[in-house]
């Protein structure tokens, strides 16, 4: 079975600018790890942020759970955001809010301008939260600012947030970039605990490519918006 089909995708951020993701194809399956790898400028962030529809495709198709994505509009890509957890590399994680506030905001898509938003939320969703902040190590964190906690534990708010939303994919945009090596392994550690608890996949970008192979079941490279390595073909084209 196959959860996300990306087939011949193309993308340039402007009608006449250069092509930024050239005819790109690969898929994922519901147990899948896959980590896209690839020098700083190589299109990952805007491979993933076509996947997510923040922009949109030139050419080419991405269907996910069933559904064509490529040209759906405003309300159709809302609730297929909803089932993509995003994880990002600076956190995204709003200061003023306490760390459960943040990991409810996961239910909102992560949008809302209000001070504390804890009352809003029945107490199953609360308790929910309270037992994602505790399998990602953070039961002692749940009142805290996320400006009182370190990178790794910041990270762990993220991922408890996109696990809030009960995601059919988590698609994580270098989770590790601003984390120290140790640290850095730890937290791809609970990515990928969390996936196989939940049964969730991963598109995970990250440019460290030890950390790619240790965690991933299957890896894509791209250099210059092209896929030059396919672990799945085992297919290496010239210049990788
Ligand atoms: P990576 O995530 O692999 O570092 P990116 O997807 O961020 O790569 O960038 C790929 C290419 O697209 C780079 O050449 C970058 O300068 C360009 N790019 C990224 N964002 C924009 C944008 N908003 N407008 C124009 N070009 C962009
Ligand atoms: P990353 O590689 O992690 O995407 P960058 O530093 O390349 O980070 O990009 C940071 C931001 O700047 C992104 O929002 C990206 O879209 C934007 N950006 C990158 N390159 C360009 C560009 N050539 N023109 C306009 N915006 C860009």
């Amino acid at each position: 079975m196959i959860l996300l089909e990306v087939k011949n995708l193309s993308f340039r951020y402007h009608k006449t600018g250069p092509e930024i993701l050239k005819n790109i194809s690969f898929n994922l399956a519901p147990n899948d790890f896959l980590a896209i790898i690839g020098p700083s400028g190589a299109g990952k962030s805007t491979l993933l942020r076509c996947i997510n529809r923040l922009l949109e495709p030139t050419s080419g198709d991405i269907l996910f759970d069933g559904i064509n994505i490529t040209n759906l509009h405003q309300r159709g890509m809302r609730d297929v955001r909803c089932r993509m957890g995003m994880i990002f590399q600076e956190f995204n994680l709003i200061e003023r809010m306490s760390v459960i506030d943040n990991v409810l905001a996961g239910r909102l898509g992560y949008t809302s301008s209000i001070r504390s938003i804890f009352k809003m939320f029945p107490k199953s969703d609360i308790q929910k939260a309270l037992k994602i902040l505790d399998r990602v190590g953070l039961s002692n964190f749940v009142e805290k600012r996320p400006t009182a906690l370190s990178g790794g534990q910041r990270q762990r708010v993220g991922i408890a947030r996109a696990l809030m939303q009960d995601p059919k994919l988590l698609l994580v945009d270098e989770p590790t970039s601003s984390l120290d090596p140790k640290i850095s392994r730890e937290v791809m550690g609970i990515i990928k605990t969390m996936s196989e608890e939940e049964g969730v996949p991963v598109l995970c970008s990250i440019h460290d490519v030890i950390l790619a192979l240790e965690f991933s079941n299957k890896v894509i490279g791209l250099q210059d918006g092209y896929k030059r390595l396919d672990s799945q073909t085992n297919s290496i084209e010239n210049g990788m």
